[in-house]
């Protein structure tokens, strides 16, 4: 745990506050219920590049539009890249994100894949510090949920005006924030998964490492496809053979078996590695789990489930926290672990561990937590 709010940046952010601030009891209807992406804070943090001037005019303003040519390149070669990530009021006021150093490991290694200029992590923390801290009202208390927080959307895009097609010259870094509740509003009834075989959302050599919007327009066709059979998300698998299970969209997939193992797919370069699956593995031990990373072929899920082999399927991200999988549908077939009298005992354990830890209601005792304000 980091215990401190000085920072190691060397970058001095210059604070321009709203003149009108949404008053309280605004914020606190928003708060009563979020939803998730629906609603920002009043300011934003934006920071510009050039490979002349390197990062400067770093800045906390206004929410509100940003002044965009149409030739901005991020409109047409889709230079773009971002991070999901929360943060969450403890108990005495205080106000803590989880882990954000490998947000800012991962989001250089985003950066250099799409070919932007890399952000040193000392100034990512700092500029969630920035706006977190002139909107700090926005951070709700963790309510009857306990899972309310203030999710902070760091991206990079590609905003000089150029068509030729060459890394942009000219980029903007911006943090935005919105209150977030639960991010299915349905509660955690178990989503049902379609298995995308027309569609992959990332291959070989291709950007699934990275956290870009690419992919997830890339993913979107085939959540299209899912939802008109009746499934909530995707799971896509491997490009190349059709064979391994990748992830949903936007989360990662954990199977149980009633052995004790919990199996997650091995990172590919085209699996996109999550801070949740990160931890997740990483306190499965404390639960009497036996972690494993592999490759996973789909089969491996149907026979498990036609089995009674498999305990439990989960998916996991930032945004859900842990999500119970039930059904797993595709063309023709469909398949299910669940029976009579199943629990999600172990993904409901390990996300309240994940979120005992995040809003302070246990020890730190793998010092994931940095204090904001
Ligand atoms: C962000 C993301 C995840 C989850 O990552 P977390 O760091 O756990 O939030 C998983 N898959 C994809 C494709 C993602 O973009």
């Amino acid at each position: 745990m980091t215990d401190t709010t000085s920072t190691r940046s060397a970058l001095t952010f210059e604070v321009n506050r709203r003149s009108d601030p949404t008053p309280a009891d605004a914020i606190a209807k928003v708060h009563e219920n979020p939803g998730f992406g629906k609603t920002f804070t009043d300011h934003m943090a934006v920071i510009d590049w050039t490979s002349d001037g390197g990062w400067a005019n770093a800045r906390v303003v206004p929410y509100g539009p940003f002044q965009l040519e149409p030739a901005a390149a991020v409109l047409h070669y889709a230079q773009e890249i971002f991070e999901g990530m929360k943060a969450y009021r403890h108990a005495d006021g205080s106000i803590w994100t989880f882990r954000p150093e490998a947000n800012a490991a991962r989001f250089a290694n985003s950066a250099r894949r799409l070919a932007l200029p890399v952000l040193e992590a000392d100034d990512f923390v700092e500029s969630l510090r920035q706006l977190v801290s002139v909107d700090r009202a926005w951070v709700p208390e963790p309510g009857d949920s306990g899972e309310k927080s203030l999710y902070l959307r760091p991206f990079m895009f590609a905003s000089e005006a150029f068509l030729g097609v060459r890394p942009a010259d000219g980029i903007t870094y911006c943090v935005i924030a919105s209150p977030a509740g639960a991010y299915f509003s349905g509660g955690l009834k178990p989503v049902t998964l379609w298995l995308s075989i027309n569609y992959a959302r990332a291959g070989a050599g291709g950007t699934g490492a990275a956290k870009c919007g690419g992919n997830y327009a890339s993913s979107l066709a085939g959540q299209l496809e899912g939802i008109e059979h009746g499934c909530d998300q995707v799971v896509f698998l491997d490009s190349s053979t059709h064979t391994f299970i990748e992830e949903l969209g936007g989360m990662n997939l954990f199977i149980v078996y009633k052995d004790g193992r919990i199996v997650t797919p091995e990172l590919t370069g085209s699996i996109l590695e999550g801070v949740t699956r990160r931890s997740i593995l990483a306190l499965a031990e404390e639960v009497g789990l036996r972690p494993e990373e592999r490759s996973i072929p789909i089969q491996e899920w149907k026979d498990g489930a036609e089995s009674g082999a498999i305990a439990e399927i989960f998916a996991c991200g930032t945004a859900a926290v842990i999500t119970p999988v039930g059904e797993l549908r595709w063309e023709g077939g469909s398949c299910n672990h669940r029976r009579e009298g199943h629990d999600d005992a172990v993904a409901l354990k390990l996300r309240s561990k994940l979120l005992d830890i995040q809003y302070g209601r246990v020890e730190d005792t793998h010092g994931w937590l940095t204090r904001l304000v």
